[in-house]
């Protein structure tokens, strides 16, 4: 099945020789004209918001693979992977390009793709497409012998960058002022750490030095029911509005989730609201789902009778209360699998996920709610024109030796406790497995 590119429809946009409109013209250039430090996230979601200094950045791609037409990349990327057959695996996230996309051998959200980093154990290589936080949890589950590989060192994640270990551990050594290390009756510590998938290695491994977790979109309800099992509070990061959400549909009252703001003295919180708090909220966000708004619901009501609204727990409170349905990238893509044909679905997540379901259920009518095409601004850095220069680094030449490009590495002291707060969380949910091809 040929899927529509998001790519292909900003062109033809951006050409006038189709309607709709995009966040940015920039959106046409290829990633690697940001690569000579250009400041900031780049083009989409994310470009408002600040890149803290010293992320990634990646160096300059090989001519022969900026000028290179999208077919003679993908011919090029399929001769590679046919050369390196078993020995290497590409993991793909569901916001990836379609142009990336179709050479995934595994593709999925950010849970599935960690399960399918086990899987493997015999590749040489896993090439990570997605963000940087991904690439690191892939690192923490695969063998010491496997090279994670990252076709673009500068695909981070701008809600995973709201949340550093610094901020953190200050965050921390507040509330145990505040709270004391004691256990009550039942046993349970002050607060639990809890962490998103989308977080640094640093992060996850503060978790599990701390009696913490990792969640996912897919398993969050389960794993804060974990930690209040051993918990009394739970302090959540980065992102407020996942926390935020799976709290309150687990019937914690609003007024017990104080948002911590890392630029003020006890996150701008009294040490009463603390007290009371039974999830203290990061001041976090992902800027592709912040886009999403209750007008956009409202109009797709008017214009589209019947529609069923789904979106992400990324979504602020109020997008979510007024759509039908919300949950993960998995469950909006079943969700879709299992409505009889002829429905109508408004979907509030990334763009390329959207078109995609939108071509693979002819039988629906499948739009994004937000009207304008903004893709996630670092999903968008890996290219095909990355992913060929990789594969062919891994295959080297006559001339030039293999060599393994863009290699992800969470250091030693960091992945022991990383690995830790990771297995809770497998071990707190059954593994779902990832889909087979793209
Ligand atoms: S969609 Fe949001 S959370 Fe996911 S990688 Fe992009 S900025 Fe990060």
């Amino acid at each position: 099945m040929t899927i529509a590119s998001v790519d292909q429809t900003i062109k033809l946009i951006s050409t006038g020789a189709a309607a709709g409109s995009t966040c940015s013209p920039e959106l046409t250039a290829g990633p690697w004209e940001l690569d000579a430090g250009t400041p900031g996230y780049g083009p989409g979601s994310s470009m408002g918001d600040v890149i803290p200094t010293g992320s990634p950045r990646q160096g300059a791609l090989p001519e022969t693979y900026r000028t290179a037409s999208p077919e003679e990349l993908a011919e090029r990327i399929r001769a590679a992977k046919a050369t390196l057959g078993d020995r290497v695996v590409i993991l793909g996230h569901f916001y990836q390009r379609e142009e990336v996309l179709q050479h995934a051998d595994f593709v999925g959200d950010s849970f599935q793709l960690a399960q399918a980093t086990k899987s493997r154990p015999d590749a040489e290589a896993i090439v990570f497409c997605g963000v940087h936080f991904m690439a690191e949890t892939a690192d923490l589950l695969s063998t010491p012998a496997q090279a994670v590989i990252l076709p673009n060192l500068a695909a981070g994640c701008s809600m995973a960058d709201m949340a550093d270990i610094d901020s953190v551990t200050d965050c921390w050594e507040q509330l145990e002022e505040l709270y004391g290390t004691a256990p009550d009756a039942d046993g349970r510590v002050p607060v639990i750490p809890v962490t998103y998938m989308n977080s640094s290695a640093a992060l996850k491994a503060f978790c599990g030095a701390n009696g913490g977790i990792v969640c996912t979109s897919s398993n969050a309800e389960t794993v804060l029911e974990w930690a209040f099992e051993r918990g009394q509070r739970v302090l959540f990061f980065p992102d407020q509005h996942l926390g935020r959400n799976t709290a309150k549909a687990m019937g914690v009252p609003l007024d017990r989730m104080p948002m911590w703001n890392p630029r003020k003295p006890l996150g701008g919180n009294t040490a009463a609201e603390l007290g009371a708090a039974q999830v203290v909220l990061w001041h976090g966000f992902c800027s592709v789902h912040k886009r999403f708004t209750v007008d956009q619901v409202d109009t797709a009501r008017r214009e589209h009778p019947g529609v069923r609204v789904i979106v992400h727990p990324e979504c602020p409170m109020a997008v979510v209360d007024a759509a039908d349905e919300y949950g993960s990238t998995d469950f909006i893509k079943k969700a879709i699998e299992a409505a009889p044909a002829g429905s109508t679905f408004a979907i509030g997540t990334e763009i390329n996920l959207v078109q995609r379901l939108a071509a693979q259920h002819p039988e629906h009518t499948i739009f994004c709610l937000d009207p304008v095409i903004c893709p996630c601004s670092t999903m968008y850095r890996i290219h095909a024109g990355y992913l060929a220069w990789v594969l062919e680094g891994l295959v080297g030449t006559v001339e030039e030796p293999p060599v393994v490009l863009n290699r992800i590495v969470v250091p030693d002291d960091v992945a022991g406790p990383a690995r830790t707060a990771l297995e809770r969380m497998l071990a707190a949910l059954p593994p779902a497995p990832a889909r087979q091809g793209a």
